[in-house]
């Protein structure tokens, strides 16, 4: 049976990171709903303006839609043997719709929460930056690039600093999971669903945990590690 990996943890843990990671090497899709509602900023529906003024106020945007697009996103091709979900589900309703769609898509959930000590996150949110081109993700305080603002690898392009993790929004955001998020897992955890990793070392080790939790639970994920070693 082919594997849902849910990366869990607060805005700032490190899921996009992870995610990508896991992209890279497992060969599966990663599905970011913040990276899809983000690839809105130019659209010029009022649905669009709409989610651009929910995401500036760290607020959630509404189920209705969040479940839609990931079902959409779910169903396509590259999905079927599996995909990564970064930032998805973030309420009891879509934490209740996953369920729902690994059953349909006889697929098996492993949650995994990437655990990062709370006064780390305002900085690791406020020092982020991307790069527009590749993605890579810096940090001004922790993982700077070589050159000022400048990804390492695409020297013609300016890093990006997120329109929401500015430090009132980034506040709005850790209090929005708080609230809303933080409770799914002790939904994982009362279904022995739940797995915890240290996200307070470098990103390597991290991975190393997630890849171990992953291999542990899915025979598929298993076969494609061993090839590669
Ligand atoms: P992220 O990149 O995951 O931190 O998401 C950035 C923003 O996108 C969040 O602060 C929300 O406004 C919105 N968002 C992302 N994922 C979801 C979700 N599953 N449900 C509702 N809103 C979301």
């Amino acid at each position: 049976m082919s594997t849902i990996i849910v990366l869990m943890g607060a805005p700032g843990a490190g899921k996009g990171t992870q995610a990508r990671l896991l992209q890279e090497r497992l060969g599966l899709p990663q599905i970011s709903t913040g990276d899809i509602f983000r690839a809105l900023k130019h659209a010029q529906t009022p649905l669009a303006q709409e989610v651009r003024e929910i995401m500036e106020r760290g607020q959630l945007v509404p189920d209705d839609l969040t479940i839609q697009l990931v079902k959409e996103r779910t169903a396509r091709d590259d999905a079927k043997d599996g995909y990564i979900l970064d930032g998805f589900p973030r309420t009891p309703a879509q934490a209740e719709t996953l369920e729902r769609l690994a059953a349909e898509q006889n697929k098996q959930i492993v949650a995994i929460q990437i655990d990062v000590p709370y006064d780390l996150l305002e900085k690791r949110m406020t020092g982020r930056r991307n790069c527009p081109v590749c993605n890579e993700i810096y940090n001004i305080y922790f993982k700077p690039p070589r050159h000022d603002n400048v990804c390492d690898f695409h020297p013609d392009a300016q890093l990006v600093h997120r329109g929401d993790d500015n430090l009132e929004t980034v506040r709005k955001r850790l209090a929005t999971y708080d609230e809303q998020t933080r409770p799914l897992l002790d939904y994982y955890a009362s279904k022995n669903l739940l797995r915890v990793v240290d996200g307070n070392r470098k990103r390597e080790s991290i991975y190393q945990d997630i890849a171990t939790v992953v291999s542990d639970e899915s025979e598929e994920v298993r076969r494609v590690l061993h090839d590669h070693r």
